[in-house]
């Protein structure tokens, strides 16, 4: 299937993605721990899109916000290439322009977000 007309906002995230590969990269280099090095390693040898597998079973954790970031990244790209971005993913509806302005990544709407971040403890009543 050929896009004809990529989303606007997919150059923004494969851009953010290199962002997220090389700080990754950069930082697990610099650690001193042998078990990072032999990640960086292992990361150097397969393809981003395969990272957070492999991150998944050992991630130290000041690379922690960054794979979590590359997961929603990851996603939000694949689903520009499938035609469905921009899709909530909890009620399906259409994503706020300036939703996804401000987060290209963002998987959810206005709604949903607010349910999914700030859920009150169960009511009594
Ligand atoms: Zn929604």
């Amino acid at each position: 299937m050929t896009i004809l007309h990529p989303h606007p906002n997919l150059q923004k995230l494969e851009l953010e993605h290199r962002q997220l590969e090389q700080h990754i990269l950069w930082s697990l280099q610099h650690s001193s721990n042998t078990d990072d090095g032999k990640l960086y390693h292992l990361l150097l040898q397969i393809p981003p899109q395969l990272w957070p597998e492999s991150l998944s079973r050992y991630c130290p954790s000041f690379v922690a916000t960054a794979r979590h970031r590359l997961e929603k990244v990851q996603a939000a790209i694949s689903q520009i290439k499938l035609g469905i971005y921009g899709v909530c993913a909890d009620c399906e509806a259409q994503i706020e322009a300036e939703r996804l302005a401000c987060d290209p990544a963002t998987q959810r709407c206005k709604v949903c977000a607010a349910k999914a971040q700030d859920i009150p403890p169960e009511l009594p009543f």
